[in-house]
């Protein structure tokens, strides 16, 4: 078969580096890296100690996977991320954060009297942006930068299912823009893209991060409240709509498309299903219609 030094030679052609770190955090050997796209040739960690190399935090996260493999004895996959201020002495290091996906597998014999790990590190970062991209394009509706209807639909199921077990409130307010189709006819469907625009970013300005706002489809929306019950989230809804009214107006659009009209509804412990809680939304929504416009109703 192959010679000790035509082996040497084969591992130093991977193109993923993989380094050999003892429990302690001593680099002791490192094979591979050449893929120059993606790795510096590390062969200066040779001595070094995880310590000496990265900062204390990712350090101590790097030690700590070490021994939970060794402890284990199990091939451990994880993703990690590095930022320049992770890695010590790297001034002029990229800005952008980079990913790995790192395979750590226990070595079966001591190296330098010691348990030691090979550490197959993948850079991953390309991979990490399209999937952060198109997780993007799949949740996040484009002209209201709110969430679409599936991602609503996601977690109202998750929210459905946390009630159920731990009967923590969770309401929903469903609102609709009152004569978009006049102002879209009046003022042309851009200014109408805009007026979509200006209520994504009131809602995004005005929810709490637990909040799940989202464009339900054409001139409809909705914010899912968690741990907010029915007379609550009501209030946070007419602040809302208070606020939205103000920034249309600020717009100088026709005062009576100025507005939203909105339901409020919150899980029941007799709801089966989650078209439950959006069947009472709506009809305190019709209600707020029917009444005039410009309000939230909760109708039950
Ligand atoms: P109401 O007060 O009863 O809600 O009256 P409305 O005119 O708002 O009636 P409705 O909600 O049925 O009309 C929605 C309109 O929204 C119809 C459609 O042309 C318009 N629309 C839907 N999506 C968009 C969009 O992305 N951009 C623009 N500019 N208009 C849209
Ligand atoms: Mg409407």
């Amino acid at each position: 078969m192959f010679s000790l030094l035509q082996l040497q030679t084969i591992l130093d052609t991977l193109p993923d580096p993989a380094f050999i770190i003892t429990r302690s955090g001593q680099y002791t050997h490192i094979f591979g890296g050449t893929d120059k796209r993606y790795y510096n040739r590390g062969y200066n960690l040779i001595g070094c100690n995880l310590n000496d190399v990265l900062a204390a935090e990712k350090a101590k996260w790097f030690a700590q996977l070490i021994a939970t493999v060794l402890s284990t004895g199990q091939m451990t996959i994880v993703e990690y991320q590095l930022l320049k201020s992770d890695v010590k002495g790297l001034e002029d290091g990229p800005e952008e954060p980079l990913w790995f996906e790192a395979r750590i597998q226990p070595l079966s014999f001591p190296v330098n009297g010691e348990d030691a790990v090979l550490w197959v590190a993948s850079n991953i970062t390309v991979r990490h942006q399209l999937e952060q991209r198109l997780q993007h394009l799949s949740e996040i509706d484009e002209l209201s930068h709110l969430y679409n209807r599936r991602k609503l639909r996601d977690q109202l199921t998750r929210q459905f299912n946390l009630f159920h077990r731990h009967h923590t409130p969770c309401s929903i307010l469903v609102f609709d823009l009152d004569y978009f189709k006049q102002l879209n006819d009046s003022c042309g469907h851009l200014i109408g893209d805009k007026v979509i625009e200006a209520v994504g970013r009131v809602c995004l300005q005005t929810v709490r991060d637990e909040d799940v706002p989202a464009r339900y489809g054409g001139d409809e929306f909705a914010i899912l409240m968690p741990q907010t019950n029915r007379q609550q989230a009501w209030s946070v809804a007419d602040r809302l709509r208070r606020k939205i009214q103000r920034v249309l107006l600020e717009m100088d659009l026709p005062q009576n498309c100025s507005s939203i009209s909105g339901g409020i509804s919150e899980f029941l412990p007799e709801d089966g299903k989650i078209e439950a809680l959006l069947e009472r939304a709506d009809r305190g929504l019709y209600m707020a219609k029917n009444l005039g416009r410009n309000r939230i109703c909760s109708k039950y």
